[in-house]
């Protein structure tokens, strides 16, 4: 029967300790959030800046609301486009220093139509490990041949990209790699596509609005610019309202607009969206205050834990794991600190690969240095008692 294979099959994700819940939050995103009727300092949010409840962010998608409606009611290539979204293209663009930009509903929906629309079966993948699920789904849609390089391993990349080729070739990569923090090594990976003809595609979901100067993404931060980078940035994270854009050289943008079946068959973004980025985006051009306080807090959680075993990932961005192992220390580890009024997700394969169980805290400008002291705090305690249970 097919309803008890589809129950054995939930059973086995149980008993695996893989089994997902949700928090239902109760009210707006923040540093602070109610769930269940009880109020915890939450370190799992992507909301880097603070500016997901903003109220000059909020105010611009009100007023946007009121004059051009909720809905598109249709994709762009239909009649869903307005000239929001072109202004909004625009001011991305001018952003990220990039010729221009095309906006997508989600960052999934952005990468999987980049590299599908960039590569194909007659083509050539180079994937890092550890990318994110949306670049891997992209590249096994394109059908494109994959060479999947160790994570960050440029050498393993150069002589991968000098022995395979033919067609187009795409080196993929996340700009700060998700769950580990880390920042992709861009100017090593720009020059083999420039010594290799290659193309970058960089998704920089966690990079935009953080990193580099202004917030203007991990390319910025090295100061790397080149017509062969193809940047996915995220609206939904550090901008705090939702979509994605991808930006690069006009023909490739072109080709992506063409061919990205993610972004001709589906609804486009409400264009009262697209005020609220453009509020996000000066408020992450001008606040450089946030950022310092991001870093003040990165700093502080790596001085108070220095000496707590296991030692946090290496990383100097608000993603800061502490890899813990099994399944289930992960999972205890969170629990202890959900008891003290303090939620860091415990994050588990596939997401990570296997035996790499950790805590994912991502710190925000929004929180205060108390937050970080109670936090770490509550962390001592918990890994002081989860490596005696686990012992
Ligand atoms: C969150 C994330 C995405 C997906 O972006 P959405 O806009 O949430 O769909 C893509 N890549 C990375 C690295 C991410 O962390």
């Amino acid at each position: 029967m097919i309803f008890e294979l589809i129950a054995d099959r939930l059973a086995a994700i149980g008993r695996a300790g893989l089994m997902r819940r949700r928090l239902a939050r109760e009210g707006a995103q923040g540093p602070r959030i109610r769930v269940e009727g009880r109020e915890y300092v939450a370190f799992c949010s992507n909301d880097y800046l603070g500016l997901a409840n903003h109220p000059r962010v909020v105010e611009a998608a009100v007023v946007a609301a009121r004059r051009h409606g909720i809905g598109q009611g249709a994709s762009h290539l239909l009649s869903g486009h307005s000239a929001e979204h072109d202004r909004l293209e625009s001011a991305l663009a001018e952003f990220v220093r990039m010729p221009r930009a095309l906006l997508f509903s989600s960052g999934y929906q952005a990468n999987i139509g980049v590299i599908t629309a960039l590569a194909g079966p007659e083509d050539v993948v180079y994937s890092d490990a550890l990318n994110h699920a949306s670049l891997i789904d992209g590249v096994r849609l394109s059908r494109a041949q994959v060479v999947r390089y160790p994570h960050g391993d440029v050498d393993f990349l150069s002589r991968a990209l000098a022995s395979y080729g033919g067609g187009t070739r795409l080196v993929v990569t996340d700009g700060v790699f998700s769950m580990d923090g880390d920042i992709a090594p861009l100017p090593g990976l720009l020059d083999l596509c420039e010594r290799h003809d290659a193309l970058l595609v960089l998704d920089d979901a966690h990079g935009f609005g953080v990193l580099g100067p202004e917030g203007r993404g991990s390319p910025a931060y090295f100061s790397a610019q080149s017509p062969r980078l193809v940047y996915v940035g995220t609206l939904g994270k550090a901008a705090g309202v939702s979509g994605a854009f991808v930006a690069g050289a006009p023909d490739i943008v072109e080709t992506v607009l063409q061919r990205a079946r993610t972004y001709i068959y589906t609804t486009a973004t409400p264009a009262l969206l697209c005020a609220a980025v453009e509020a996000s985006l000066q408020l992450i051009r001008d606040d450089e205050w946030r950022r310092e306080r991001l870093r003040a807090h990165i700093g502080s959680l790596k001085r108070l834990l220095s000496d707590v075993e296991p030692r946090l990932g290496r990383s100097d961005t608000p993603i800061q794991p502490l890899v813990l192992g099994a399944n289930a220390r992960a999972l205890d580890a969170a629990g202890a600190l959900r008891e003290r009024g303090i939620l860091v997700p415990a994050i588990r394969p596939p997401t990570v690969p296997e035996g790499t169980a950790r805590l994912r805290i991502s710190l925000s400008a929004a929180h205060s240095e108390e937050d970080i002291a109670r936090l770490t705090g509550a962390l001592r305690e918990a890994c002081a008692r989860g490596a005696e249970a686990h012992a």
